[in-house]
């Protein structure tokens, strides 16, 4: 018997460790409830993880498999099953944050030569998109060049049966906690993730190009949620929209490109879970304000735009990826609250909070030294409510008071004439230093 180890891979479909595992015979699969992972997850995040983990093992039995779940360290729970069911080899496809490769090394020290790791969770793997000179790239369109050059990876079926193995009678399978979740959650598993995306190709995809940069998200696939669990196969997407082919489908392959553009970063650079990019931007004169803080969080700043973005968030899951910069730099060029706290505050309330794309996303808007996007570039809000929420119609669903317009509602809890001042003088300082080297650090678990 194998045994396919699901993390962020939670489907049958396009998935190279179970169909690795099966041509070495019959598999169970298996999910570990990682406290360290689980308890650094906000309880919306981990409602839609539970049922995608259910929605698996259904798919599972309808094929005639099984799919077990245990909770605990993974380098205690793994040789634990693999002794009691005599497991031969052990699948995975391969994770790459800082915490995922020092669990997979332990994971690995704990069962010598029988573990086997495979792509999956990226269309490219991080640490193998690299320049002629063997370093990593730091820019994204050298990146993105070097990627869409490179072969295509081969796609991978869903079983339609599983080879008839079962764990012994009374073995216990396991129980999936429910968890309630404070937001309405998309309909859960592969197979609705894969209609999603039909109908995305479908219905948006050929004007992506055109609408994708809308605050209200509504030219956009949202199917994020389905990548960071690996519900639904990027590469299968990417293959599916370029099939579909035009304009639309190049830009989009090109967001998915970011994505592994995101994952590549991180594995390069763990430092940059906690310190900018570039660390020269850790000097910004950050001001950890708990009421301007809180004022951000809970959508009270008085500026409609970012208003709107945090209430849409905190009462959805999702954002649109402008309205992800516009509140991500609001907080950091504007604020100056410090970006760590922000961070994670705001992947706590998204559905497809990712290590890899949050950072990026908040490197990126915050100017913290990521690609080549500019310092000195500072949104004006108004005019980015204007410009992409004409009407104003997304503005005064999520906040009525503004009646729809773009300028403060109320007293703004900051004069963005000034903060925009005051971060410019700021940034032009440190943008004259010489860039140093950040320090590495331990991985530590924070959650997906
Ligand atoms: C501050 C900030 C934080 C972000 N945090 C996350 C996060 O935690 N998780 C996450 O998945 N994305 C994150 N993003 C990236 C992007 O905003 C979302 O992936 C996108 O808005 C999701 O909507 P969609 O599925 O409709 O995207 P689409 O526009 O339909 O794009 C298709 C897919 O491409 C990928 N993608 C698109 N844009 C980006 C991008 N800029 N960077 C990386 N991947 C991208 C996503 O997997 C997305 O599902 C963040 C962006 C910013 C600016």
């Amino acid at each position: 018997m194998n045994l396919v180890w699901h993390r962020a891979d939670l489907r049958l479909h396009d998935n190279p460790a179970l169909g690795e595992a099966l041509k070495a015979g019959p598999v169970v699969g298996l999910v570990v409830f990682d406290p360290s992972i689980l308890q650094n997850t906000s309880p919306r995040r981990r409602a839609w993880f539970y049922q995608n983990v259910a929605a698996l093992r259904e798919g599972y039995r309808r094929r005639g498999g099984s799919l077990l779940v245990r909770t605990g360290l993974p380098w205690e729970v793994l040789p634990q099953v693999v002794g009691e069911l005599g497991v031969k080899g052990v699948f995975a496809v391969r994770n790459s944050t800082p915490y995922a490769q020092f669990r997979d090394r332990k994971v690995q020290e704990a069962l010598p030569g029988q573990v086997r790791w495979l792509e999956g969770q990226y269309i490219h793997e991080p640490g193998t998109i690299l320049k002629p000179d063997g370093g990593p790239y730091t820019v994204f369109t050298p990146f993105s060049k070097r990627w869409w050059a490179a072969q295509e990876p081969v796609l991978l079926e869903a079983p339609a049966h599983f080879p008839s193995v079962t764990p012994p009678p009374g073995y216990d399978l396991g129980s999936i906690p429910e968890e309630a979740s404070d937001v309405p959650l998309p309909p859960v598993g592969e197979e609705a993730a894969l209609r999603a995306l039909e109908a995305f190709l479908h219905n948006k995809l050929p004007q992506y190009h055109q609408t994708r940069d809308g605050l209200a998200g509504e030219g956009v696939s949202r199917l994020s949620y389905y990548f960071t669990l690996g519900v639904l196969s990027p590469r299968l997407a990417a293959r599916r929209a370029l099939q579909v082919g035009g304009e639309g489908a190049r830009k989009w392959v090109n967001e998915l490109c970011w994505r592994d553009f995101s994952g590549d970063l991180l594995y390069h650079r763990p430092e940059m879970l906690s310190s900018a990019y570039d660390p020269r931007w850790n000097d910004l004169p950050w001001n950890d304000d708990s009421e301007l803080f809180a004022a951000w969080l809970h959508g009270q700043t008085g500026i409609p735009v970012v208003d709107a973005c945090m209430r849409e968030l905190r009462a959805t899951g999702f954002l649109s990826n402008r309205g992800r910069m516009v509140v991500a730099q609001f907080a950091v060029k504007l604020a100056l609250l410090p970006w760590q706290k922000c961070e994670r505050a705001f992947r706590d309330l998204l559905l497809d909070g990712d290590n890899a794309s949050n950072l990026q996303g908040w490197h990126w808007a915050g100017g913290l030294g990521v690609d080549a996007a500019p310092y000195f570039r500072v949104f004006n809000l108004i005019t980015q409510a204007e410009t992409h929420d004409p009407g104003g119609v997304w503005l005064k669903r999520w906040v009525p008071e503004s009646n729809g317009l773009a300028q403060p509602y109320k007293a703004p809890v900051l004069d963005l004439e000034f903060a925009r001042r005051r971060y410019l003088a700021a940034a032009e300082k440190i943008a004259k230093k010489p860039g140093m080297a950040a320090e590495s650090q331990e991985p530590k678990a924070r959650g997906f």
